[in-house]
């Protein structure tokens, strides 16, 4: 056998694919990997086989269908009031995981420093690796999650390249402020450094927030990669389907390693969804109301269990406050929920360098109300068996 030398010797398998296989073998209730278990729109189902009925079953264009940019740019219109030009700027992507990967390599070089907050989303800094960067990790501030600016300006320098934003926050699920967009384009321009904004839950901010995204702030749209993803948007994380806006010259890079990477994105779930935007060009709009009442629905059902519930302002998490049943090892409640509570959860270690003490577990909210109903009441008895055994 020829020796390997792996290129992510710490890298195994992403938690959210452990934990979905592990909610399968123990029949727990999956709160755990990110994605709905409801059905999505039929017409969206019926444009798919429409699509594919048309025979659009060859390959797409590598930059993504020209329908389908022209629709996200439509969209980004009227959600953002800003332009982007779909010829030059928008390219789709195999999911936004594609997108980020792709930005990663086609701007990071050997040696240079990427900027990311703990917890970071997992996938960010394999990407950098391979591209023979080092990413600098910066803990949020606990424990609500927020900005150490000056922490952020200490460790920026002529290395930097690239800076790794995520506004609404997975898996803290906090929102990014005006103010907080503002310090990260100072530092950004002072540096001349790159942003990569992940901004798939654009549409999942509660409580009358608002999303700011870098493509309404002049000073990031110039030099970021926005990110996004219709699989969240469409409740449809299995289509696959994402975007990445940026200007002219960085589509260009992006486009040189999306072409060798993915080449193409399915040409039947483009058109699909092109003609769907085109239908409904509102799509986006109802999904604050309806995750609002997701997450309040999970709230309420916890209320008074001892479990603590932090703000969340966005995303379609809500994170579990164990701190009154346990000490804050969260692997180990992530494990005793899973087994002896039969409900699933993300724990958010592995979203860290170094993680510190975390009293918190991830739950995710894109459920149908009947299994958050059922997922609600094992909390409620998982939290009184603690309770009678403390
Ligand atoms: N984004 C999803 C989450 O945070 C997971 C996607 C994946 O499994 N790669 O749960």
């Amino acid at each position: 056998m020829p020796r390997l030398k792996s290129r992510l010797p710490e890298v195994g398998t992403t938690i959210f694919t452990v934990v979905s296989r592990r909610a399968r073998e123990l029949n727990a209730l999956n709160l755990g990997q990110g994605y709905p278990d409801y059905p999505i729109d039929p017409r969206l189902t019926a444009l798919v086989t429409r699509a594919m009925q048309d025979g659009r079953t060859q390959y797409a264009p590598m930059e993504g269908l020209m329908s389908l940019r022209q629709r996200i740019a439509d969209k980004i219109a009227r959600s953002y009031g800003v332009t982007a030009d779909p010829e030059r700027e928008i390219t789709v992507t195999l999911g936004a995981t594609e997108a980020i990967f792709s930005a990663i390599l086609a701007v990071v070089q050997p040696g240079e420093e990427v900027i990311a907050f703990d917890p970071a989303y997992d996938s960010y800094e394999p990407a950098v690796r391979l591209a023979g960067g080092r990413c600098v990790r910066i803990p949020l501030t606990l424990p609500d999650f927020r900005y150490d600016w000056p922490q952020v300006a200490a460790a920026m320098s002529a290395r930097t390249r690239l800076v790794l934003f995520n506004s609404p926050h997975n898996p803290a699920c906090t929102v990014a402020s005006a103010e907080d967009l503002a310090q990260l384009a100072a530092l950004a321009v002072r540096h001349d450094a790159l942003v990569l904004s992940d901004e798939v839950y654009e549409h999942m901010v509660f409580d009358g927030g608002r999303h700011h995204s870098v493509l309404a702030h002049p000073a990031l749209r110039e030099r970021s990669f926005a990110v996004f993803s219709f699989g969240k948007t469409l409740h449809a994380t299995g289509m696959r389907i994402g975007y990445c806006v940026a200007p002219p010259e960085f589509t260009t890079e992006l486009r040189k390693v999306h072409q060798f990477n993915t080449f193409s994105i399915s040409h039947p779930a483009q058109a699909a969804i092109a003609d769907y935007l085109a239908e409904r060009p509102q799509t986006g709009d109802e999904l604050a109301g309806f995750f609002q009442a997701k997450r309040d629905r999970l709230r309420a059902a916890l209320a008074g269990s001892g479990f603590g519930l932090p703000p969340a302002q966005g995303t379609y998490f809500q994170l579990l406050d164990y701190s009154a049943f346990a000490p804050p090892d969260d692997l180990a409640f992530a494990e005793r929920l899973i087994t002896e509570g039969g409900v699933a959860s993300i724990p958010l270690s592995p979203f860290y360098e170094r993680a510190p003490p975390l009293p918190f577990v991830r739950l995710c909210i894109a459920k149908s109300d009947a299994l958050i109903d059922a997922a609600g009441e094992r909390l409620r008895g998982f939290a009184a068996r603690l309770k009678a055994s403390s």
